[in-house]
């Protein structure tokens, strides 16, 4: 996908500050955090929305979950917490179209979410 900013940073054709890659998936700093840790966690594969996912996929949206779990273990948040969301669509907040897990650690979160 051409036109899509995370297919950009994947292909290394726009800068992200990389917390981990492997073969399935990168994972960079949100470029506006909303806590004092806030990762992006996206599959290599283009795949506009959670709408998109098939039962094949199913591995991909466990191996993304349990990263965040090691990113927030590793900086020292596994015990303390952190929140791990998916914005589907525009009115629950989706800007880019290329799934996405954020995580979000650092701060009190509230609940319900605004
Ligand atoms: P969403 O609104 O759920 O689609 O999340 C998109 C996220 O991407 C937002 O939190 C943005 O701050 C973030 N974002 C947009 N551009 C970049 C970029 N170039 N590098 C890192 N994060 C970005
Ligand atoms: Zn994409």
């Amino acid at each position: 996908m051409s036109d899509c900013l995370f297919c950009k940073i994947i292909a290394g054709q726009i800068p992200g500050n990389l917390v981990h890659q492997d073969e399935t998936m990168i994972a960079f700093k949100d470029i506006n955090p909303q806590a004092p840790l806030h990762v992006l966690i996206v599959p290599r594969r283009h795949i506009p929305t959670l709408n998109d996912l098939s039962v094949e996929d199913d591995a991909l949206v466990g191996s993304m979950f349990r990263r965040a779990a090691a990113i927030a273990r590793e900086h020292g948040y596994d015990e303390r917490g952190y929140r791990t969301v998916f914005n589907t669509n525009p009115e629950a907040g989706q800007t880019v179209f290329h799934i996405h897990l954020h995580l979000l650690a650092g701060r009190g979160l509230e609940w319900p979410p605004g």
